[in-house]
């Protein structure tokens, strides 16, 4: 059965390591777990697929380390993430 999915873009996530303290508010914000923390607890993309565009991890980073790229609104993209569960292909592998 052929289930019509739309190719969906992926944002890019730069992280500037040189700003970032490692506080992990970007991580603990995500509202899809697309981000983690390393072993040092620098963030890292995990799940670059399941990134909604929100920009919040942007928005509540203190030392403006994390950017992304081509932004959405984020509450109202957060909003409707909240209300409506993942998007189709926002999954990661083997969820
Ligand atoms: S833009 Fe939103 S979904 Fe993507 S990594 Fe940042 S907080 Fe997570
Ligand atoms: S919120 Fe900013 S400083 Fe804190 S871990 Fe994330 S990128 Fe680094």
């Amino acid at each position: 059965m052929a289930e019509a999915q739309k190719k969906k873009e992926i944002p890019h996530i730069d992280i500037y390591r040189a700003w970032c303290k490692a506080c992990g508010i970007c991580v603990a914000f995500c509202p899809t777990e697309t981000l983690a923390r390393d072993e040092g607890g620098y963030p890292y993309v995990k799940y670059p697929e399941k990134c909604i565009n929100c920009g919040w991890c942007e928005i509540r980073c203190p030392d403006f380390a994390i950017t992304v790229e081509g932004k959405k609104n984020g509450k109202k993209v957060r909003d409707q993430f909240e209300k409506e569960g993942p998007e189709k292909g926002t999954a990661a592998p083997g969820q």
